[in-house]
């Protein structure tokens, strides 16, 4: 992520956040020892979502799904609704190929910090708990849902060499599939997708820009797993929603009868600044 570090802006939040990349790793060899938590390195670990994680930074991750503060978001896309309506104006208006879209939280605060440590400072360390809280998502998708296949959004090989990691598979690597769907466990694909071309960091880009940008830029690999398919689609966060959209319609001209996703977090519709 070269462009990424070099741009002048970002040199200052870099140095910041590698302060913090240390903060959090020692409290990750800390908790090891003493147990707890892996962000504070205070606290007693909250069981119920991450046991990594005590209940105090839980909370920094905003409306995270608990059966009893569930968040009122779009169906579709997974937008907060301040009505009661089932869907936002823009997916009645303009309907996306996918049909769901389920987030564990609000891309915000510590998750969002964590999220970049993790993805673009090679924080590994905390691999695990972003896997728990995948994992707690896929629970509650699983209550109601019973996805054919799983496939992840496709990074591109070059990007994989970059960060010496695929983000999204050393997730799942940590989710054991047959104890979420213990009957029939959906197939797990993380080939059968792939990435044709690459956008550049996309995070404060137009919606229509965005569209443009992933314009054919996946493919699928082996066309018989998504015949009648139900697919669950799994990404870390969804923006303008864009790449899901089009992964959704590659798999639905593939065959898949139905499309969802599944995300840690969810960027908010107002600039968070
Ligand atoms: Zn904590
Ligand atoms: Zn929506």
């Amino acid at each position: 992520m070269r462009f990424y570090h070099d741009r002048p802006q970002n040199r200052l939040r870099n140095a910041l956040s590698r302060v913090q990349h240390w903060q959090i790793r020692l409290n990750n060899h800390l908790a090891k020892w003493v147990g707890g938590c892996v962000l504070c390195g205070r606290g007693s670990r909250n069981h119920a979502i991450s046991a990594r994680l005590c209940a105090h930074c839980l909370q920094q991750f905003p409306h995270h799904l608990t059966d009893s503060t569930e968040f009122h978001r779009c169906a579709q896309c997974a937008h907060l609704l301040t009505t009661a309506e089932t869907h936002c104006l823009a997916c009645v208006t303009e309907p996306p190929a996918f049909t769901e879209t389920l987030t564990f939280a609000d891309y915000a605060q510590q998750l969002q910090h964590v999220l970049l440590q993790y993805k673009f400072h090679n924080a590994l360390h905390l691999a695990p708990m972003l896997a728990d809280l995948l994992h707690h998502a896929l629970l509650h998708y699983a209550r109601t849902h019973q996805p054919d296949v799983i496939v992840l959004v496709p990074q591109l090989d070059t990007r994989t060499s970059e960060r010496g990691f695929n983000h999204l598979r050393l997730l799942m690597q940590h989710i054991a599939l047959r104890n979420i769907w213990d009957k029939t466990p959906p197939i797990y694909a993380p080939e059968a997708l792939v990435r044709l071309h690459h956008e550049h960091l996309q995070i404060h880009v137009k919606p229509d820009a965005r569209r443009k940008q992933v314009k054919n830029a996946f493919a699928v690999l082996d066309k018989s797993l998504f015949e009648n398919a139900h697919v669950l689609v799994v990404d870390d966060i969804i923006t303008t929603g864009a790449t899901l959209n089009e992964i959704a319609h590659v798999l639905k001209k593939s065959g898949a009868h139905r499309v969802d996703n599944l995300v840690i977090a969810r960027t908010r519709k107002t600039p968070l600044k």
